[in-house]
């Protein structure tokens, strides 16, 4: 069984702000937020990195970003925009290897990534 933080909010071992969940998918806000919305949207099937996913998982990934396009709608700022943002492993920013879409929203985000 996989470990990381996500695991155990998954597993309802550790409190999380829940906002999203289905059969596939589990969303929470950010401990440390980055923007006045910042939700993880997370596969509740483990995989360390976006490296580990095959083309078996296309549909699960497709999943992940479908969710939060309609938690955007839902909340009503999906016109206004929203910026969504995958890191993988350590050069990339990656600091919980438990695969997840940052999806940040509510203030405008810079036209370059950094
Ligand atoms: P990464 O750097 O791996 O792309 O993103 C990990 C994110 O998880 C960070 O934005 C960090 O603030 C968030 N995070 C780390 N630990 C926890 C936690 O225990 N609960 C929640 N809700 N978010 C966490």
């Amino acid at each position: 069984m996989s470990d990381t933080i996500f695991d155990k909010i998954i597993r309802r071992e550790l409190p999380a702000d829940i906002v999203y969940e289905d059969d596939d998918v589990l969303a929470f806000r950010d401990i440390h937020p980055q923007a006045p919305v910042h939700v993880l949207f997370v596969p509740k099937k483990s995989f360390a990195t976006l490296n580990d996913c095959t083309e078996a998982d296309a549909a699960l990934l497709g999943k992940l970003l479908l969710a939060a396009s309609a938690y955007a709608k839902r909340e009503g700022f999906a016109e206004a925009g929203y910026r969504c943002v995958i890191n993988c492993n350590r050069g990339g920013g990656q600091t919980v290897y438990h695969l997840h879409v940052h999806l940040m929203a509510g203030r405008q985000m810079p036209e370059r990534m950094v």
